[in-house]
């Protein structure tokens, strides 16, 4: 089965073989070396040092690093502002309140750009605003939100970025260095290919320790995790196999060239798609420009409702992904994330050119 949803990927035989490694106790030094080593590995996929950033690895899907991000990062006392453009910015608000984290939004329609003058107004009159909370690839639709001027307006106002980066982390550009970012949540098996079951926060060492904050769950407390995993401990026991698999992932991404050459992979295939289903008259949510190389949204063709599109893909190999929420029965969405290649694409197009009988142009002779 071709997966093209946004994770689970389908894994390279490297990987799926790497889950068949050997048993192993978590209190073991093999253990450490492997945990030692996908850390690094991970603060290399951007070029971070050790000194100032820290990748915290957790097991739990990406939803556990964003909570575990929001939760040990903002302090008590001081408000989060987040940015919502879809799903996974909404449900960021929804951590904060569950948590009690005081919290002031900036809503938009899920299709929608970044209002940035919304933003830097709420940060002129919400001056407790100490962090701010943005998804970098809003899956919901596929646009990528760009982060280099939104950093500079919190730079302005004395602001940290706090960054979902769970489907864009090893395949869109993100510059720490150079933005105020102060953590960012990815996991293992979107962009980097690895297995479910193991997500992580790449976070300066500085807002990790930070006294002004108190632990908000003994779970997810990112600070003791760190405290730990420097010490080649762990508090928890760690999905041992799904770790093997992930140190595996990493050595193929060096191996294929890091993120850029990722990006450029997913750029190629995800045009492919684009200009395909174009020629069948099927059109995407929002514009190349807009849209990550990961996944795009496109409007479903009226004639033919989601599930019937989903499952005679599904029964010619190919599994697509809905629409999310209000979005449920006029788009559907095309991940190239996994190990895909551009005969897996094309086959895709063949398939859609079944089902999908081409109307008559009505542009005439041109
Ligand atoms: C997939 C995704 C998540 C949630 O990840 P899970 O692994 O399903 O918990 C969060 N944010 C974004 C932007 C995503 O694409």
């Amino acid at each position: 089965m071709i997966l093209l949803n946004p994770g689970p990927v389908n894994l390279s035989n490297g990987v799926r073989e790497a889950l068949a490694g050997p048993d192993l106790c978590h209190r073991e030094p093999e253990f450490s070396d492997l945990q030692d080593s996908v850390r690094q590995r991970l603060l290399e996929v951007y070029g971070l040092g050790e000194e100032h950033w820290a990748a915290v690895l957790l097991a739990g899907s990406g939803t556990a690093a964003l909570e575990a991000m929001l939760t040990s990062i903002v302090p008590q006392k001081s408000t989060l502002l987040v940015i919502e453009n879809g799903v996974y910015g909404e449900r960021m608000t929804r951590m904060a309140t569950v948590h009690g984290i005081a919290c002031r939004r900036v809503p938009h329609a899920w299709s929608a750009a970044i209002d940035l003058k919304a933003v830097a107004q709420t940060l002129e009159e919400q001056r407790d605003v100490t962090h701010v909370a943005v998804v970098h690839h809003e899956t919901t639709t596929g646009r990528l939100n760009g982060l280099a001027r939104l950093g500079e307006i919190c730079q302005a106002h004395g602001a940290q970025l706090l960054v979902d980066a769970v489907s864009s982390f090893g395949a869109e550009a993100l510059d720490f260095e150079n933005s105020p970012i102060a953590a960012c949540a990815g996991t293992a098996n979107k962009c980097l290919h690895g297995a479910p079951g193991v997500s992580f926060v790449i976070a300066r060492r500085q807002a990790l320790f930070s006294s002004a904050v108190a632990p908000r769950t003994l779970y997810l407390d990112l600070a003791s995790y760190c405290r730990e995993q420097d010490k080649r401990s762990t508090p928890f026991t760690q999905p041992v196999h799904v770790l093997y698999a992930l140190a595996q992932a990493l050595e193929e991404f060096g191996q294929e060239g890091g993120w850029r050459a990722r990006h450029r992979r997913y750029s190629k295939l995800a045009r492919t798609v684009r200009e395909g289903l174009q020629s069948l008259e099927i059109e995407p949510l929002l514009s190349e420009q807009e849209t990550s190389v990961v996944l795009s949204a496109y409007r479903l063709p009226a004639a033919l409702g989601y599930d019937a599109l989903h499952d005679a893909l599904k029964a010619r190999g190919f599994t697509i992904y809905a629409g999310q929420g209000r979005f449920k029965d006029n788009l559907f969405r095309i991940s190239t994330m996994g190990a895909i290649t551009s005969g897996d694409i094309e086959r895709l197009l063949l398939a859609f050119r079944e089902l999908v009988p081409l109307r008559a142009s009505l542009s005439g002779a041109s």
